[in-house]
């Protein structure tokens, strides 16, 4: 697809009333230092605090410089899924991703832009110098979750953010992957293409409050390792032929101690082994069990999101 447009920012927001306000005014400040067509894309993840109303409140502002154009779900359908409708209706040579909540800062779009521009650059990201600041329960539970996603993939994203710009043939590849349970910060790198960072102190969340509880980053982080590692269910394999070894050896020693006529009865022994061979039956049941979870998820096909209203174009390109 060719346009005119030279760059899309697309914002996921999910009742971020008290912050959108500013995101707009600062982004489009910096969007004035740029040199071509811009359009700034809000998908509203069915929040319901009045942040569309003021995403078409822009758009009255704008009066088509940049332009504004918009996306509501009816419900909450997650970031991932707002993210990958925004670069669906994205119809810029660039496309930048950011968060709706000022912790993205906006001034650093025009660089990134620059960058890209430079030359033979796919994806320019804006890496975390420092993590923001978060709970210990926070800290500890993302340093968790990068150990285990490095380790199950061979990735480290541990400065990685959503913040990025990407290429239109980034775009255009990303768009085009079938899967539902997505990770954009995962994904993106998955794909190899040219990659240069920037670096950036993320600031606190000012206004509005951080949309995740620990639950819910919990199921992310479930999701984000069963989509790109196979790793847990090769380890339930281990433990299994490990076990069939250890239980090889009881056996040899069970027949040797019968023939000696020095069999005992071993109680704890037989109740540790059931204990312990139990558990590692469940675990593995449950762990092909989360597997065939979002196997199942995939093959039904359901669209990531259920789009319920649509700011009408402007212009038609
Ligand atoms: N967000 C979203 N849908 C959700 C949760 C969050 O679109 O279900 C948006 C949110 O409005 C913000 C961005 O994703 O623009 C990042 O969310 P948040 O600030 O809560 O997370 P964090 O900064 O901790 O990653
Ligand atoms: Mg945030």
């Amino acid at each position: 697809m060719s346009s005119d447009i030279l760059l899309s920012v697309v914002i996921p927001v999910y009742n971020e009333c008290a912050a959108i306000g500013n995101v707009w005014c600062q982004l489009r400040d910096a969007l004035s230092a740029i040199d071509g067509k811009v359009e700034v894309i809000v998908i509203d993840d069915g929040s319901t605090d009045g942040t569309w109303d003021a995403v078409i409140g822009f758009r009255e502002e704008a009066a088509g410089v940049p332009l504004v154009r918009g996306l509501r779900f009816g419900r909450n359908f997650g970031k991932e899924a707002a993210m990958l409708a925004g670069l669906r209706l994205a119809r810029g040579q660039a496309v930048v991703v950011m968060d709706g909540d000022l912790q993205h800062p906006p001034e650093m779009v025009p660089a990134m832009v620059e960058l890209w521009r430079k030359g033979e650059v796919d994806i320019v990201e804006a890496v975390k110098r420092k993590r923001q600041p978060e709970s210990g329960a926070e800290r500890l539970a993302a340093s968790v979750f990068y150990r285990l996603f490095h380790l199950s993939s061979g990735m480290d994203l541990r400065k990685a953010t959503d913040f990025k710009l990407l290429d239109r043939r980034v775009v255009d590849q990303y768009v085009q992957f079938p899967e539902v349970g997505r990770f954009f910060r995962g994904l993106t790198a998955w794909l190899g293409v040219h990659q240069v960072g920037i670096e950036f102190d993320p600031p606190a969340r000012r206004h509005g409050v951080r949309s995740w509880s620990l639950s819910r980053l919990f199921g992310m982080a479930r999701i984000y390792i069963i989509s790109f590692s196979s790793l847990p269910l090769r380890l339930v394999t281990w433990f299994g032929v490990i076990g069939l070894l250890f239980s090889f050896v009881l056996m040899l020693q069970t027949l040797w101690y019968h023939g000696t006529g020095a069999a005992e009865a071993g109680f704890p022994t037989v109740i540790l082994l059931i204990l312990g061979m139990g558990s590692m039956v469940l675990t593995g049941i449950g762990l092909i069990g989360e597997y065939i979870a979002e196997i199942y998820k995939e093959v039904k096909h359901r669209p990531p999101y259920v789009i319920v209203e649509r700011l009408p174009d402007e212009e038609s390109s």
